[in-house]
């Protein structure tokens, strides 16, 4: 049977490109046991597959060059070989980007629709939502009418960071790119202040003028001169969790910024880095609290979904350039 599929054509320096996918048809192999003949429903796009798009070594391979971009997928069962699926189940799976693809029925997990719709499974009951979820709780540890901050706030973790902050009773600071993410953040989602980062023209001004009192807990999903500005002004005693450092994904060398240590040493600031799958035991756990407040309504949820497999390039470049709201998924 014949399908499309997008390979990674070149490594970008720099911003990616189009250019840097390619888009061809194949043909798949015939349906083995244990495996499983998937339609690709959902395809999510994350800022950590610029880091795959690299050469050399990561928490995660490097994508390989003329091979399958792959990614978190909600597909649905065509075919199976594999008692544990029949056709029609739907699954999320990390697949290659392709219309059709043959995965193994062990890498494959059912999800349940009733606690929420399919795609919220590579966003708020996926990854991102369970970053945003031990990421804060572990490590930001929050306490009542504590300061938290967070930067990438409109993205798909930082809009989970936010309400978790509020259902923990803290006044919550987001950092987003545009006014319409300003006014989504406070109006919807109960972000008590925002700073258009993208407006500001002293970051460390801003920061200090809204929290003249001091950071407790600070959620980084930016990095660079965003961040740079926040650590300045973090309390004693304060958290940091570090989840991701989008700002400087493009870049071919990570610039000088200021040296935070004396900052980290004469307050007492912890700040602790983590990648998700640290979690991976409590993931179901994790899950099961997010699910339980999107039923009680504590937590909403915002998709930003592009029609087309096709342009599932342009979506993941997108996320560099601010143009999602919450989770950005391409839908096939
Ligand atoms: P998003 O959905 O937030 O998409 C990216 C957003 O980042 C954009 O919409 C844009 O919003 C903002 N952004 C892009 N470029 C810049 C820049 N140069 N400076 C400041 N903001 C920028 O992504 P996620 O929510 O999925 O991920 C957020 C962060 O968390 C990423 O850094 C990601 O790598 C990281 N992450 C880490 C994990 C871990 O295990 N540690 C797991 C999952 C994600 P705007 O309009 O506001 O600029």
């Amino acid at each position: 049977m014949d399908t499309e599929q997008i390979v990674l054509a070149s490594r970008p320096v720099g911003l990616p490109t189009p250019a840097n996918f390619r888009l061809q048809n194949i043909t798949l192999p015939e349906l083995q046991k244990e495996e499983v003949l998937l339609q690709g429903m959902f395809y999510s796009v994350d800022p950590y597959m610029r880091g795959r798009m690299n050469a050399g070594e990561s928490y995660v391979p490097a994508f390989e060059i003329d091979k399958p971009v792959e990614g978190g997928v909600i597909a649905k069962v065509v075919t199976s070989k594999s008692a544990n699926f029949i056709a029609g189940d739907v699954v999320s799976a990390m697949l290659p980007w392709q219309v059709q693809a043959i995965a193994p029925a062990k890498a494959l997990k059912k999800i349940d629709e009733t606690l929420a719709p399919a795609s919220y499974y590579l966003g708020i009951l996926g990854i991102p939502g369970l970053t945003a979820y031990f990421g804060f709780l572990e490590i930001g540890k929050p306490k009542n009418a504590e300061t938290v901050m967070v930067s990438g706030a409109a993205g798909a973790v930082g809009i989970v960071v936010g309400q978790l902050a509020k259902i923990y009773g803290c006044r919550v600071i987001g950092i987003a790119g545009s006014d319409d993410k300003v006014d989504m953040l406070t109006k919807e989602f109960g972000f008590d202040e925002v700073i258009n980062y993208k407006e500001v023209k002293d970051m460390n001004a801003a920061v200090k003028q809204i929290c003249p009192s001091g950071v407790d807990i600070y959620f980084d999903n930016v990095g660079g001169e965003i961040s740079d500005a926040v650590v300045k002004q973090m309390k004693r005693l304060g958290r940091i969790a570090l989840c991701g450092q989008i700002a400087l994904y493009n870049t071919e060398e990570i610039p000088m910024g200021p040296r935070l240590q004396p900052i980290l040493l004469t307050k007492s600031v912890l700040m602790q880095g983590f990648i998700i799958s640290n979690y991976q035991p409590q993931f179901s756990e994790g899950i099961q609290q997010l699910s339980t407040w999107i039923r009680e309504g504590k937590l909403k949820y915002k998709e930003t979904v592009v029609q087309g497999f096709h342009q599932l390039p342009s979506a993941m470049l997108g996320l560099f350039k601010g143009d999602n709201t919450g989770k950005m998924i391409v839908q096939a």
